[in-house]
């Protein structure tokens, strides 16, 4: 089978005009290079060496048989697991730019603030026209913020946080030094991370030793009243126990980012509780550029022969 010499980055979900600019950043950077919508029928499978993807049907990547590497539009690549005829020795790099990082720092960043001044109480307060002079809330300076997967962007948060005056706590799989966290890990660093950190934000991979950790036990060796930020994925936090733990009390306040099931349904209880607020996984959407740059980055250093950067371990699974 001859391989064709053209080579193709096939994107999914661009507007015309969003391709338009694309092809634009790629035209004086890797002027060989057809870049191409994913429901382009010109598109030769046989010269696809890149795809850009966030959650292809199941059985599409399989087309391409000289596919070199996937470029998953997210940090997380669970939405391309499912597939169960996803090329196994093509690598799957995940989408981990600064502006990722820092758009994740500012949400969170934020989402700590609301939590520490009190704000979905204040909203309550304000829907019903109730003057609540009592909710004037807490200082970033005696809260510590908990989290939950020292990675690229749970370091980036944690400088962040830090820089705005809070107390860090981190917690990973192996040990990590990062200047000002206090650092946990491993299982047996679970407990004492939980009982010191009035703030949990979860920034975990989807793993299957991931999902579900954010049960009852968990929420209930967190300080009293504490606070949640659920940025990483829908699955890990258990929502029968977070409702629980909010109607006790012992949880104050969530911020929620990702759901089990997007757009989280119309009847969810999450949607009306005074002490959620939802957002609709917008944590950190990053722009048409950032992508580009980093998709250029990927590429340049595949057809160099270098490592690549941000591939996904599918033996660890993040
Ligand atoms: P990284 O792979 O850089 O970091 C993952 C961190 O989690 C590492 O510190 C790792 O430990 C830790 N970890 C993994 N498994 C375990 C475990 N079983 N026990 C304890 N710690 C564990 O990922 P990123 O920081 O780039 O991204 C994190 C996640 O954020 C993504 O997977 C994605 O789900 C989510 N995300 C959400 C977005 C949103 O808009 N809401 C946007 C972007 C990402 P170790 O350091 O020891 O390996």
């Amino acid at each position: 089978m001859n391989i064709p010499e053209q080579e193709t980055l096939l994107i999914n979900f661009l507007t015309d005009a969003e391709l338009a600019e694309w092809k634009t950043y790629f035209s004086s950077r890797l002027p060989d290079l057809r870049l191409a919508a994913w429901d382009d029928v010109s598109v030769d499978p046989l010269s696809v060496r890149y795809v850009l993807v966030w959650e292809p049907e199941a059985g599409q990547l399989a087309r391409f048989p000289h596919l070199r590497v996937i470029l998953s539009e997210a940090a997380g690549v669970d939405h391309l697991l499912s597939d169960s005829t996803l090329p196994p020795d093509i690598p799957i790099t995940r989408m981990v730019t600064p502006e990722t990082a820092a758009r994740m720092a500012d949400y969170v960043t934020m989402a700590s603030y609301m939590l520490v001044r009190r704000l979905p109480e204040i909203i309550q307060a304000q829907r019903h026209k109730r003057w609540a002079a009592h909710l004037a809330g807490g200082l970033a300076s005696e809260t510590a913020v908990g989290i939950l997967g020292l990675g690229r962007l749970g370091t980036a948060v944690a400088q962040r946080l830090l820089a705005n005056g809070f107390t860090v706590n981190g917690w990973s799989r192996s040990a990590k030094t990062v200047p000002g966290v206090v650092g946990f890990y491993g299982a047996k660093g679970l407990s004492p991370f939980l009982t010191r950190s009035q703030i949990m934000v979860n920034l975990l991979p989807d793993t299957a030793e991931t999902r579900g950790i954010i049960n009852d036990d968990f929420l209930a060796q967190l300080p009293d009243g504490a606070g949640i930020i659920n940025v990483g994925r829908g699955h890990q936090l258990q929502h029968d126990a977070l409702l629980r733990a909010l109607d006790r009390g012992r949880v104050s306040g969530a911020v929620l980012d990702v759901f089990p099931q997007e757009p989280l349904p119309e009847d969810d209880p999450l949607w009306c509780h005074p002490g959620v607020i939802v957002t609709s996984h917008v944590a950190s959407l990053i722009s048409h550029q950032s992508k580009a740059q980093h998709a250029l980055t990927i590429i340049q250093a595949d057809r160099a022969g270098q490592a690549l950067p941000l591939v996904f371990n599918r033996t660890l699974g993040y």
